[in-house]
């Protein structure tokens, strides 16, 4: 399907709105990045900011379990494509795994209800961090949660509070001893089945993408499981290319996506200005082939 014209239309400023027609022939995409809703530390803003001066032309907001609204003093500029996105956290197998919806309808009662569900999960999760670094003697990360600009407290949020406490470095010590499965104060998620985020993501007219699917640590043969129930449960896009990922892995994910039918998605993952490696727009390049089940060519990419 081809989109046919850019932008002219101002979408509506209290929301990140949707299909706005583009041409196909100069898109520069990010499908993937985070404001300070959740675990990224700047404004929506920001990012759109960014994203004009790095001549992106389609990005999504795709904050962890939440619903990104802009300010109404944000000027939109013709050029520059939104498109309505979240990151669902969700359990597969007892793994944890990340779905992104785009071109949702960020005002759907379903998918609100869900991402609030998995909100209530994650502000109890961090009240349990909260007891058990009390009961290492560090208080005040409930308190620390309170204060931020975040609608999702995430684990990202803690390791911040025991970098600022002095009790680590850095970031990546405090996932190390603090943070991950073997980590001092790890608490068990408590995610929605990945099917369900699927589900609610096409129950909101939106397209379902399997975020970094590199990243979960699994061997070739479980990937491969978890691409096939992905799939098997309406999947549509797996993404191919992010922040980082290395050339043979982004091979490897675009081939996935053709064997098994599914369009290909990619996105920086951007959360943080200071973290240099990382940028709105920044992310190897898809080649010429995978674009051509790109998941901006899926029919319902504009339809609702
Ligand atoms: P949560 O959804 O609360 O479990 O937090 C997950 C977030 O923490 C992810 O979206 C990443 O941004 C961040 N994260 C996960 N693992 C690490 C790690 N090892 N080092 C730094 N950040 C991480
Ligand atoms: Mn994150
Ligand atoms: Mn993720
Ligand atoms: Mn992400």
């Amino acid at each position: 399907m081809h989109i046919n014209s850019f932008i002219t239309a101002k979408p509506p400023n209290s929301l990140i709105g949707f299909r706005f027609q583009v041409t196909s022939t100069s898109m520069k995409i990010d499908l993937h990045c985070h404001s300070y809703f959740s675990d990224g530390k700047h404004s929506p803003d920001f990012l759109i900011k960014r994203a004009i001066a790095n001549r992106v032309t389609h990005l999504a907001i795709t904050d962890h379990d939440c619903i990104t609204t802009l300010d109404n003093s944000i000027s939109l500029e013709p050029g520059l494509c939104l498109i309505s996105g979240v990151e669902i956290s969700c359990d597969w197998q007892a793994r944890e795994i990340h779905v992104v919806g785009l071109c949702i309808d960020p005002q759907h009662r379903e998918l609100l209800e869900l991402l609030e569900r998995q909100r209530a999960a994650r502000n109890a999760r961090i009240l349990q961090m909260d007891a058990k670094l009390k009961a290492l003697g560090i208080d005040g990360l409930a308190e620390y949660c309170a204060a931020l600009p975040c609608q999702s407290a995430t684990r990202s949020h803690v390791a911040d509070f025991l970098v600022v406490q002095g009790h680590c470095k850095n970031r990546q010590k405090a996932f190390k001893n603090f943070l991950t499965t073997r980590g001092r104060i790890y608490v068990q998620y408590d995610w929605c089945d990945m099917a369900a985020a699927i589900a609610v993501i096409h129950t909101a007219g939106g397209l379902a993408v399997l975020a970094h699917p590199g990243r979960y640590s699994l061997s070739k043969h479980r990937l491969e499981n978890l691409v096939d129930d992905f799939a098997a449960a309406g999947g549509d896009g797996l993404e191919a290319s992010y922040g980082n990922i290395d050339p043979v892995t982004k091979n490897k994910l675009c081939e996935m996506a053709s064997s098994k039918h599914l369009y290909v998605s990619a996105g920086s993952d951007f959360h943080d200005s200071e973290a240099h490696w990382t940028d709105i727009g920044k992310f190897p390049a898809l080649d010429q082939p995978a674009n051509k089940n790109a998941i901006w060519e899926h029919p319902g990419w504009h339809s609702r």
